[in-house]
């Protein structure tokens, strides 16, 4: 029998209507950046980053850091409320490790941020296990008492091979522990998988939806690999040591790891998108609603929806 996921014609259940049965209407994030930096990059726990990892620390769009948050927060709500004047907001703290500073400046950061606007419903932290200690976890059950925290863990692949060679910087089972760490608590994880990583198959991608299976998430977010300026991956690239995904490539496996997911986890994104300037490649990628329209296609012509072949 069809699940199901009612957002139009979706057949994957979406985060707009997760958010809308939760909270009653639309719910925006709003990118804040909190100016942090990350421990695989300065050599706490790795030197130099991912190897996809662009200086801005995968936050391309994020607000100048030495912004007050309160002018980070104003400006890019003033946006959206063009498009939704009625929604409520979620300050997101997206770029490098957002837990990686004392738990003191987490706290005053965290709380000014849920303090920014009454229409605030909750805040959305994106950080990697290593940067999770169990007082860090305790702020964060705090607060998830008194709001709605969402906590995003990069994990990229379950292949070691693939993650020693992106520079991960951590390997599985730290991962895995965060997971079952933050679940104790409660606390709603949003994990991130790239798909087209360096050398990697179809059956490496489908193997990283599997063992999400087999953990406590709530959230997936999927990208396809890009190539940005002035990261390691681009010299790669350059040298022609791998071959990037076409995007129909990218909608099949898409499509094929939907058909295997978990149908109650809610999917945050299908494709990432990152600034023009500097995206080397794939340029297809640019195109988001086309990318978004071709996997919403092909899910409708093979008849199928998300978690078809779970379990
Ligand atoms: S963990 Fe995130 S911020 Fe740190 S190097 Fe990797 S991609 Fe960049």
């Amino acid at each position: 029998m069809r699940a199901m996921f009612t957002h139009r014609e979706k057949r994957y259940r979406t985060l707009s209507d997760t958010m809308k049965n939760r909270f009653g209407k639309k719910v925006f994030k709003v990118p804040l950046n909190g100016g942090f930096t990350c421990p695989n990059k300065d050599g706490t726990k790795g030197e130099g980053g991912c190897i996809y990892c662009s200086p801005s620390g995968s936050g391309d769009f994020n607000a100048d850091y030495r912004l007050p948050l309160e002018k980070q927060y104003e400006t890019v709500k003033k946006k959206l409320l063009k498009k939704w004047p009625d929604a409520y907001t979620m300050p997101y703290f997206q770029a490098n490790t957002n837990t990686y500073k004392p738990v003191g400046a987490l706290r005053k950061l965290f709380e000014e941020a849920l303090t920014l606007d009454e229409n605030i419903v909750g805040l959305s932290v994106a950080t990697r296990c290593d940067a999770l200690s169990e007082e860090k976890i305790d702020l964060l059950d705090e607060l998830n008492d008194r709001t709605y925290i969402q906590l995003e863990l990069g994990l990229q692949t379950v292949n070691p091979r693939t993650a020693a060679l992106i520079n991960r910087g951590h390997d599985l089972k730290c991962f895995d522990d965060a997971v079952g760490k933050l679940r104790k608590r409660g606390i709603d994880v949003v994990v991130h998988i790239i798909n087209g990583l360096p050398f990697e198959n179809e059956d490496d991608m489908l193997r990283t939806i599997e063992h999400l299976n087999s953990l406590d998430i709530q959230g997936l977010k999927i990208h396809m690999l890009h190539v940005m300026k002035h990261t390691p991956l681009e010299d790669m690239y350059q040298e022609g040591i791998f071959k990037l995904l076409t995007r129909a490539e990218y909608v099949d496996i898409t499509v094929k790891q939907i058909e295997r997911l978990n149908p109650d986890v809610v999917l945050h994104r299908l494709t990432g998108d990152a600034p023009k300037e500097t995206l080397i490649a794939p340029a297809w990628t640019a195109k988001k609603f086309v990318v978004m329209n071709e996997i919403d296609k092909l899910l409708r012509k093979k008849d199928t929806y998300q978690g078809i072949y779970h379990g």
